[in-house]
């Protein structure tokens, strides 16, 4: 049976709205319009399906401000964040608006004939997104997949449905067909699972926790499913001494305490070569300071509160007074606020410096010499991003080469760009998203031979 849910809004912990959650039976009956819809739309040209995908990020965009509100009231993110994320559906839709008419297979030459290769769309896909960047991950999966002519069934994080479901009802707006893409709000472990075991769901793009994604790599194994994981991260932020230190202390706090920390991406580990420690740490405590944590829908607002109370209790369960060099401030009263905090970790085999806290919470270590640096920042499970600070390019390029991490970044803290691919090394998935090569990871390669000889 369908229920509802009352949705929280974090930085004051009023109600916002409630929202049905649906069952099995409903995402069953989601997964059976997106089978039937899947028809049609792979035959759609793709002159048409481009225009469709620019007239969708058209409506997006001029929806900006209201998804951009709906994100600050459902998830707490700052309204300037919010904005950007709105903004980052459409750019992605936009940049995925220029594929159907160039995803062209092959002509391999072959003996006895011609060979050609086709892309052929999977058929349904199903996303499966978390609550940090719900309308971000939402565009990175469903824009290439709809390109590439698959349909998508989309099932936002628990906490965290509302712009997921707008961004389905402005598909429609802008003339997407019925069934193309569908949100279905649910719990992970019915709804979202239904996606790893109903067999017309050929592919599951998942994005969250590292527990929920090795227990759908597994359930995909049963169909041979195709997977694509964007998991955990506990990423490395190296400063070098020859490193413009002010401004790699200046953006530091920004590279982890975006989004209160909860970023798959956060540099959560600050690596520092020992002769510059010292004044790395005098220069990182104004900017650490100087984060203005204030109720996200204040234009000046840097950082919101965390998505729930359990999340502020886990993140608290990480910090050790005595290891705490300094703290930021935050707001009292209602929400789930928590003051950005840095530790010093001489222990790398703290759960604070091993595990992904998710919050804004990041340790510091000092190293010797660059071999020390690689050896800190590869003895993660984790590699998803990270940043290197240096003038010395030699230094940048060999170190960036050595850091088992997907996505990486030299006197920069930015990793995302929806035209550069993204994705995790080791335990922090598996693919890739984004980038100009995304409608690979949602078409099968039909290889095609025709004979040539003449019949005998
Ligand atoms: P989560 O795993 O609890 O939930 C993610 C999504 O999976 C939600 O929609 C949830 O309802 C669903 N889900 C949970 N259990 C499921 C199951 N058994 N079967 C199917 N679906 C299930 O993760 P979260 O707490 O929402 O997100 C935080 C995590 O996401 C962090 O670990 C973070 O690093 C990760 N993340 C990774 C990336 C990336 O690109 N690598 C991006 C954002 C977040």
């Amino acid at each position: 049976m369908s229920s509802t849910l009352s949705i929280i809004n974090p930085s004051n912990e009023q109600v916002v709205t409630t929202v049905a959650m649906a069952d099995v039976e409903e995402a069953d009956r989601a997964i059976q319009r997106a089978a039937q819809a899947s028809r049609s739309w792979r035959a759609v040209t793709p002159a048409d399906r481009a225009r469709l995908l620019r007239r969708f990020s058209e409506v997006v965009d001029s929806h900006n401000e209201e998804l951009a509100q709906l994100e600050v009231a459902n998830s707490g993110h700052t309204i300037g964040n919010a904005r950007w994320e709105a903004g980052n559906v459409r750019d992605v839709l936009a940049y995925y608006s220029g594929a159907p008419e160039r995803h062209s297979g092959r002509q391999i030459p072959v003996a006895g004939g011609v060979d050609l290769t086709f892309y052929e769309p999977l058929g349904v896909v199903g996303i499966i997104a978390p609550w940090n960047f719900p309308m971000p991950i939402a565009g990175w999966g469903l824009a290439p997949a709809l390109a590439a002519g698959n349909t998508v069934v989309l099932k936002p994080a628990t906490l965290t449905p509302l712009t997921a479901l707008r961004l389905a009802e402005l598909a429609l707006e802008a003339g997407i067909p019925e069934g193309v893409f569908q949100v279905v709000a649910g719990d992970g472990a019915t709804v979202g699972y239904r996606f790893v075991t109903h067999d017309a769901v050929r592919k599951v793009c998942f994005t969250g926790s590292n527990a929920a994604g090795r227990k759908i790599m597994a359930g995909c194994a049963e169909q041979v499913k195709r997977v694509t994981l964007e998991l955990g991260g506990k990423s490395a932020n190296i400063i070098f001494a020859d490193a413009d230190l002010e401004k790699a202390a200046a953006s530091a706090p920004y590279a982890v305490f975006d989004n209160a920390g909860q970023d798959c991406c956060a540099r959560s580990r600050i690596l520092v070569e020992v002769s510059a420690y010292d004044r790395f740490m005098e220069l990182l405590e104004p900017a650490v300071k100087g984060v203005r944590v204030l109720d996200p829908a204040d234009e000046a607002s840097e950082m919101g509160p965390l998505i729930t109370a359990a999340q502020r209790d886990s993140v608290a369960a990480y910090v050790e007074e005595t290891n705490v060099a300094f703290r930021g401030s935050a707001p009292s009263g209602p929400g789930y606020w928590f003051a950005p905090t840095v530790l010093e970790t001489p222990d790398r085999t703290s759960r604070a410096f091993t595990e992904e806290i998710f919050g804004p919470v990041v340790s510091v270590v000092r190293f010797k010499d660059e071999a020390e640096a690689l050896e800190i920042a590869n003895e993660s499970p984790y590699g998803l991003s990270g940043s290197i600070w240096t003038r010395n390019i030699a230094r940048a390029l060999r170190v960036a080469r050595g850091v088992e991490t997907g996505a990486l970044s030299v006197n920069s803290n930015s990793s995302v760009r929806y035209s550069t691919p993204f994705g995790g090394f080791k335990q922090s998935g598996i693919g890739r998203e984004l980038g100009p090569d995304a409608l690979l990871g949602f078409s099968e390669e039909k290889n095609v031979f025709i004979a040539t000889e003449e019949e005998s």
